[in-house]
């Protein structure tokens, strides 16, 4: 048996996120290392190359021991050359990461979207577990989504596929997104969004409500909040929710019925509300699902957490690295 480790890397605007994973998915360390943005992100292949190093010396491991590395970074990914075509949050322009990387690591390297390979690392030990036909949405500070039919992500003509916080859920007079449209997904599911729906609320009714109360003292309002004070039985908080899981579901449902998928996985910060989010969201989901798309699926909450990043990067190493060493 195999038992070298593969390498899953997940960049974040904040940190960076390695793990060394064993073949059959488990992670067998992790760690991470900070984000260094300086000079429009220049240092981070090396960062990553040097934390890699160090943490083998520290096991008393050497290089041998790795396969390769499958890496996860925000922004479209040119899957040809592994290169990144923008990551506004790193700096990063037509930045060829897979070429660095692969020189400063001595390893082979494959790159894809951070949200694709979440989508895969769920796919593969996570809540979409053997399932072939899995939609994945992230709610997080914006919405990110991975699309896989028959087991392979969707990527579409130039690495736009699976943009689900992107679909146009408020047609006419929608709130800006960061994408330089209007009314997207984004800007009501994700924990921004909900944030912004809950003032607009409060600000549109006189009725009592903690959540009123809460931003009359702290002027500030997080999705997290209207979830816990939602729970209490808040009115407002839970026309918050209503809508969110209103938009959500029709979102989500018109997507299944194109695609037919066997489970949608719910991930992200906003997703640890679970069942406060998850029971008004399959009502509406099932509203708005052609009925047999609707008998097809599961609705679940993510299970990988912060880890499905560096999970579904191991696998792209596993299936793209091994195979290709396979034939050379
Ligand atoms: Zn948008």
């Amino acid at each position: 048996m195999d038992k070298r480790w593969l390498v899953g890397i997940d960049i974040g605007g904040t940190s960076i996120k390695v793990a060394f994973i064993n073949l059959f998915g488990d992670i067998v360390h992790s760690w991470e290392i900070e984000t260094n943005k300086s000079e429009r992100g220049h240092y981070i292949p090396v960062d990553i190359a040097r934390s890699i190093d160090k943490k083998l010396n520290e096991l008393n491991q050497t290089k041998s021991k790795l396969i390769g590395i499958g890496i996860g970074a925000p922004g479209p990914v040119n899957v040809q050359d592994g290169s990144i075509e923008v990551a506004v949050n790193l700096g990063w322009e037509n930045f060829p990461l897979q070429n660095i990387l692969e020189q400063e690591t001595s390893l082979p390297v494959v790159v894809d979207n951070d949200a694709n390979i979440a989508a895969i690392g769920e796919m593969w030990k996570g809540a979409g577990k053997g399932a072939k036909n899995l939609i994945c949405v992230t709610l997080g500070t914006g919405v990110g989504g991975g699309i896989i039919a028959n087991g392979e992500i969707v990527r579409g003509v130039n690495g736009a596929g699976g943009e689900i916080g992107h679909i146009t859920s408020v047609p006419k007079d929608g709130s800006p997104c960061n994408c330089g449209k209007k009314g997207c997904l984004e800007t009501i599911a994700s924990a921004t969004g909900i944030a912004r729906l809950a003032l607009e609320e409060i600000a549109s009714t006189n009725k009592m409500s903690k959540l009123r109360d809460s931003y009359d003292r702290y002027q500030t309002i997080t999705s997290k909040l209207v979830f816990d004070i939602a729970n209490e039985g808040d009115e407002i908080a839970k026309e918050v929710i209503d809508q969110v899981a209103f938009y959500l579901g029709l979102a989500l449902a018109n997507l299944a019925n194109g695609l037919n998928p066997e489970k949608i996985v719910i991930g992200g910060g906003v997703s640890k509300a679970g069942h406060t989010l998850l029971t008004p969201l399959k009502e509406q989901f099932a509203q708005f699902a052609f009925p047999r798309v609707a008998q097809g699926v599961e609705l679940v909450i993510a299970t990988l957490g912060n880890d499905a990043g560096v999970v579904g990067g191991a696998w792209m190493a596993k299936e793209r690295l091994m195979n290709e060493l396979q034939v050379r």
